[in-house]
Order: C-alpha cells, then sequence, then structure tokens
C-alpha cells in the first residue's frame, strides 16, 4: 500500500481509497461489495434484488456477503451488509447465522432499528418498504 492509497477502481472521483480495491478478493466478491457501499443508512435491499442488479444468483451473493470483512466505520468504503435482507422482509441471515435467536441476528436487528427501520417479529414494518431498494435503484444510484 503506498502512502497515498489505492484509489477505487471503480469511483475514483469518490473514494481515493478503496478498502475493496486494495482487498485480494475475487472480481465478483469486489463487485458485490461495491454494489453494497451504495446503501445508505435507513436503506436496505434484498438478496434477491442484489443479485439481480450484479447479474447473478441470490446464493453467490449470500456467500460473498458471509465473508465480508469491511463491515464497520473503520473502512472506507464500508460495506454494511446487514442492510441486505430477505426476500419476503425477514432479516435473512448475519454473519453466518439465521436462526432469529441467534445474537448475530439479534445484533442485525439492533443495527437496523437504530439507523432507523422498524421490525415486528423480525420481519420489517409495511410502513417501511418504502425503504428497500430494487435492483433497478441499486444499479443506478450514482454517488458512488
Ligand atoms: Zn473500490
Amino acid at each position: 500500500m503506498t502512502l497515498e492509497g489505492t484509489k477505487c477502481k471503480i469511483l475514483p472521483q469518490i473514494h481515493t481509497t478503496c478498502c475493496i480495491c486494495e482487498s485480494n478478493l475475487s472480481e465478483f466478491q469486489q463487485r458485490v461489495y461495491h454494489t453494497i457501499a451504495k446503501i445508505e443508512k435507513g436503506q436496505v435491499t434484498t438478496y434477491g434484488e442484489l443479485a439481480k442488479a450484479l447479474d447473478s444468483a441470490p446464493r453467490a451473493v449470500g456467500q460473498a456477503l458471509k465473508r465480508n470483512p469491511f463491515n464497520s466505520d473503520e473502512y472506507i468504503p464500508r460495506v454494511p451488509c446487514h442492510r441486505v435482507i430477505s426476500k419476503n422482509c425477514t432479516l435473512g441471515g448475519f454473519s453466518g447465522k439465521t436462526d432469529v435467536n441467534s445474537a448475530e441476528i439479534k445484533k442485525k436487528l439492533e443495527l437496523l432499528e437504530s439507523e432507523g427501520l422498524k421490525f415486528q417479529n423480525f420481519k420489517l414494518k409495511e410502513s417501511m418498504h418504502d425503504r428497500i431498494l430494487n435492483w433497478q435503484q441499486l444499479s443506478n444510484i450514482k454517488k458512488y
């Protein structure tokens, strides 16, 4: 790593350093993480929409999410994989766990609630459904 860091290959005008581009991860994982990095606080998307935006399969995306090393504010950009939920608006997985009684899923719920989202019985409330980005929105976000 140089003193200037590694400029992002995809969004050099935004990220003068990019933890994703600096990594030795596969091209597919890098694409997944760059897309997730676009999801802002208070927004979520689903595995299915993410897969569509990446022209991939939900299962492949889920595998990449499980191995995400960048879900913390110390990374630039942060890859907030907790903002990816299931199609039926339940929480889905986190850190490889899917059991709603697990500490991992409780942590995911806590993170999303702290970002302003509301859940009932581990399911995103109906009134919050406009916070779910679809694949076109994920593809079109130009912020990154
Ligand atoms: Zn990058």
